[in-house]
């Protein structure tokens, strides 16, 4: 049975007065069930981290280079990240590909090392609405899938969520049955390449427009488990219940 998860990606928002608001979220996720996980902007990821301890919610990066350490200015190891308190690390956001021309093979060699790291890869995946008005939905997330994740992914080391770009920060929200097509797609793939036992031990989120009106619904998909949030995890109020909703 794989553990259901609410992820919060603050992207490039907060500084030392949000860490009120995080603690607002780890007292009203006290009784969560699900992970609960809130990457901040690697600035705050220490300080997060301590508020975050003894809470259920734990925290992650929103990305780090794929070399263990060296001349790379401005860069942050994945072993850094561990080391100031991150359990996880997204990579190959939407973001990340346009602004910083992220390829599949970037994000999968950024994953093995966060992978040996101690770090959950939380790997991102999505259509642009281009792709999508083309037909090409599966296609294009079905390649980013098999080359972004190594060939060592485990249940326990990587999940997968599908992003479609077009509804990052739009309002606009895929129908479950789109949401239903695409993570059954994924994990067909997963079970291809990794045998059933693996696959089905990876979780899959969705991304893109959760908000606590419209979780439960997305939840109840059959292979969504659960939800990488940007905008509606900045607030407590805006995030909790969307973690009550799994
Ligand atoms: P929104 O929830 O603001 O649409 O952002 C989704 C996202 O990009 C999370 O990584």
């Amino acid at each position: 049975m794989r553990r259901k998860m609410v992820a919060g990606n603050w992207k490039m928002n907060g500084t030392a007065s949000s860490l009120t608001e995080l603690g607002n979220l780890a007292y009203s996720c006290k009784s969560a069930k699900a992970e609960v996980l809130i990457c901040p902007p690697a600035t705050l990821l220490y300080r997060a981290a301590n508020v975050c301890t003894d809470s259920k919610v734990e925290v992650g990066a929103q990305d780090c280079h794929s070399a263990t350490y060296g001349a790379h200015t401005g860069d942050l190891s994945a072993e850094m990240l561990h080391d100031a308190g991150a359990t996880a690390v997204i990579l190959g956001h939407s973001e990340r590909r346009a602004d910083h021309g992220e390829t599949d093979q970037v994000v999968r060699a950024k994953a093995k090392t966060a992978i040996t790291a101690g770090l959950t890869a939380i790997i991102c995946v999505g259509e642009t609405l281009a792709d999508r008005e083309a037909g090409k939905t599966l296609a294009v997330v079905g390649a980013q899938l098999a080359s972004s994740l190594p060939d060592d992914t485990r249940g326990t080391t990587v999940v997968v969520a599908y992003e479609p770009v077009w509804a990052i920060g739009t309002g606009k929200v895929p129908t479950v049955e789109q949401i239903a097509e695409v993570h059954n797609d994924l994990r067909a793939s997963l079970v291809k390449r990794f045998g059933g036992e693996t696959a089905n031990a990876i979780r899959l989120l969705y991304g893109g427009s959760v908000k606590a009106s419209n979780a439960k619904e997305i939840f109840a998909v059959a292979q969504v488990d659960g939800a990488l949030v940007g905008g509606a995890s900045l607030k407590a109020a805006d995030f909790a219940p969307i973690v009550a909703a799994l």
